[in-house]
């Protein structure tokens, strides 16, 4: 069975970076954003449930998800809002269990944006987060996304703080600094972290 280390951060924090510095070293990743799109693309038996419940309308015209219209159907409606996430709870779940049980590699890296918030550190043998101030956040975010900066606030609001979400850590690393000055310290960092997991990934498949 494949060592699950799980990778969490607040939004803006830099885990889609962080991953992509594992993967230059060969580890897979299963990214839980991107399962929770596969479980409903186009085609998939559980849109065409979701398009049952909610109308044709919920569907883009190539057949794939309209997700501004879904999010409009459940907007303030609490009842489907339950409906859409009992079903789609337990349907992401059970396909990032599928996912981190076909792993081959000594371990992957298990990304997970709401880790702490959706209970899912059980999944993981370790957790590293990436940590960055929240003035960090809200001004990388804010590029990213074109200034939405009421709404990168919101979304913080919604995530556990950061001396919360830093009690669940094995590890840390620390994304503050620039990372066209940082990268060299960001890459060792990871080649580090990326050595203690192959070992402790031997020491959990010799038990
Ligand atoms: P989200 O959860 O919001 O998707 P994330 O945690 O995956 O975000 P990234 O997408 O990796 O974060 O980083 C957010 C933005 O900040 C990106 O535009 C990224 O290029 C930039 N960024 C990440 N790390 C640094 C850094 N050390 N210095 C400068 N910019 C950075």
């Amino acid at each position: 069975m494949t060592y699950v280390v799980g990778l969490t951060g607040g939004i803006g924090s830099g885990k889609s970076t962080i991953a992509e510095l594992f993967a230059e070293l060969g580890v897979p990743i299963i990214d839980a954003d991107l399962v929770a799109r596969q479980v409903v693309e186009k085609g998939s038996p559980l849109l065409a449930e979701i398009a049952a419940h909610f109308g044709p309308e919920i569907l883009l015209e190539d057949g794939a998800l309209n997700r501004a219209a879904l999010r409009e159907k459940i907007f303030a409606n609490e009842t489907q809002k339950h409906w859409l996430n009992q079903l789609l709870h337990p349907a992401i779940r059970h396909e990032m269990l599928r996912q981190l049980a076909a792993q081959q590699a000594p371990y992957c890296i298990f990304m997970v944006p709401l880790l702490i918030e959706n209970n899912l550190t059980a999944l993981c043998q370790r957790i590293l987060v990436v940590d960055v101030l929240e003035h960090t956040q809200v001004e990388r975010a804010g590029q990213r996304d074109n200034n939405q900066v009421e709404q990168i606030k919101r979304i913080m609001q919604s995530q556990v703080n950061r001396q919360e979400r830093l009690k669940y850590a094995d590890d840390v690393i620390n994304n503050n600094e620039d990372l066209i000055a940082n990268l060299p310290q960001l890459k060792q960092k990871v080649l580090d972290l990326h050595h203690l997991y192959l070992q402790l990934a031997e020491k959990f498949n010799e038990r």
